[in-house]
């Protein structure tokens, strides 16, 4: 699971709250909130 406000690496994460995925495009971005729910909580899927 990934946090937002982390940096997980790059790849693409689905929030757990509302299934909305954000994608990350460096390893030292930081996971935003979810723009859609506002959700801190996500899965990585790719
Ligand atoms: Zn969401």
């Amino acid at each position: 699971m990934a946090v937002a406000g982390t940096a997980p690496g790059k790849g693409a994460y689905l929030c757990l709250t509302c299934g909305k995925d954000t994608v990350l495009n460096d390893k030292k971005e930081n996971l935003p909130p979810c723009p859609h729910c506002n959700g801190t909580t996500f899965i990585k899927i790719g």
